[in-house]
C-alpha cells in the first residue's frame, strides 16, 4: 500500500499546471482531492512519475451564477456543493447528489472535477450532470473548449479529456419555473458508490405536460449514460403512473448490465427499472410545486 516513487509539484497558476502536463504527457497526473488517485497509486494501478497538485491554484473552486448558468469550479469539493446556499436555492439536486457521496471525509476532500475526470462507472456526479444537461469547460495550453456532458463519458474511466487538458468549470443551466429534479441510488454499503443511481430532471408546462426531461443513469453499465429512449417516451405527454412505469421499463433496452460481487446483472436491471420510475415520479412531483 505504498505508492511508487514520484515527483511532486504544486503550481500556483493554471498555465504552470498546463505546461507541466504538456512537458510530461502520460507520465503526469493531476491531484485534486486525491480520493481516487491516491488509492490507485497505493495499489500501483497508477504510477505517475509526476504528481501535479492543483489545489493551490486560486479561483478553481468558485461557485457562482452567471446569467442563466450556475458555474461550479472543478475544484469545488463535494462538501462545498452540498452546503452552497446558492445551489440549495437554484439547484437542490446538486446539493442532494453531493450529500449522497461517500462519507464526510470523502466529501471534505473529493472534488466534482476529480470525480468527473476519473469517470468511475458507479460515480454519482455523472448521473446528475447528464440529467441536468450540464456542460464542461476544458482548458488546454492553446485553447479552451466546452463539451456537453452527453459527449464526455466515453467508457469506464475514460472521458473526452486529453492528457494535457484540465477540466476547469462546470455549467449547469438554471431551471425555469415548474421544474423538478431528483437523484436516487441504491448505495453499495461499504463505499456509497451507486449499485444503480438515477437522476431525473423534468419541466412541466402549465397544463402539467412534460415539456423537457433529462435522465442520467450510473452504475448500470460500464459508463454513465443519458436514457434518451425513456425520455422520448415521456416528452410531450401528461405523466401518470402507468405511462411512467412502461417508459421506465425501457431503461435496459440494448444495455448490457454490469455483473460484479455487489449485484447480479438481472438484479441491476430490475433496480434500474424501479429507480427510474421512482426518480421520474419524484421529479414530476417537485415540478408540480416548483
Ligand atoms: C471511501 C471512498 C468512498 C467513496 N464514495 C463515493 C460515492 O459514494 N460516490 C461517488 O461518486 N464517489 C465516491 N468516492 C470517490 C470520490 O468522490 C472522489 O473524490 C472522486 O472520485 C475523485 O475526486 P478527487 O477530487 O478526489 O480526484 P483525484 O483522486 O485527485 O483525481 C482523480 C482523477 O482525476 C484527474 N483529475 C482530477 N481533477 C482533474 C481536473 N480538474 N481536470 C482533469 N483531470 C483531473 C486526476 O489526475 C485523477 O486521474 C469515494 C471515494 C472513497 C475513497
Amino acid at each position: 500500500m505504498i505508492p511508487a516513487v514520484f515527483d511532486y509539484i504544486a503550481p500556483r497558476t493554471i498555465q504552470e499546471a498546463l505546461r507541466a502536463l504538456a512537458d510530461n504527457g502520460d507520465d503526469a497526473k493531476l491531484l485534486a482531492g486525491g480520493h481516487s488517485l491516491l488509492p490507485l497509486m497505493k495499489l500501483r494501478l497508477a504510477n505517475p512519475k509526476l504528481v501535479i497538485d492543483v489545489r493551490k491554484i486560486p479561483g478553481l473552486n468558485e461557485i457562482r451564477q452567471e446569467k442563466d448558468s450556475l458555474v461550479i469550479g472543478a475544484m469545488a469539493t463535494h462538501y462545498q456543493i452540498e452546503s452552497s446556499s446558492l445551489l440549495k436555492k437554484s439547484c437542490p439536486l446538486l446539493c442532494e447528489t453531493a450529500r449522497a457521496i461517500g462519507d464526510v471525509q470523502v466529501r471534505n476532500l473529493g472534488t466534482i472535477g476529480g470525480s468527473l475526470a476519473h469517470a468511475d462507472p458507479a460515480a454519482d456526479w455523472p448521473a446528475a450532470m447528464l440529467a441536468l444537461g450540464a456542460e464542461f469547460k476544458i482548458t488546454g495550453t492553446k485553447a479552451e473548449r466546452v463539451v456537453q456532458s452527453g459527449d464526455f463519458f466515453l467508457g469506464p474511466m475514460t472521458t473526452a479529456l486529453e492528457p494535457t487538458e484540465i477540466l476547469t468549470e462546470i455549467y449547469v443551466p438554471v431551471a425555469p419555473r415548474r421544474s423538478g429534479a431528483v437523484y436516487l441510488k441504491l448505495p453499495q454499503q461499504a463505499s456509497g458508490f451507486a449499485i444503480v443511481g438515477v437522476a431525473a430532471s423534468i419541466r412541466l408546462n402549465a397544463k402539467g405536460v412534460c415539456e423537457e426531461i433529462g435522465l442520467g443513469i450510473t452504475g448500470l453499465t460500464d459508463r454513465p449514460f443519458r436514457a434518451r429512449e425513456v425520455e422520448n417516451s415521456l416528452r410531450g405527454k401528461k405523466l401518470n403512473a402507468k405511462l411512467i412505469e412502461s417508459a421506465a421499463a425501457k431503461i435496459t433496452d440494448g444495455i448490457d448490465p454490469l455483473e460484479d460481487l455487489h449485484a447480479a446483472a438481472d438484479y441491476r436491471a430490475h433496480l434500474a427499472r424501479i429507480y427510474t420510475a421512482r426518480a421520474i415520479q419524484a421529479a414530476a412531483r417537485r415540478a408540480r410545486v416548483g
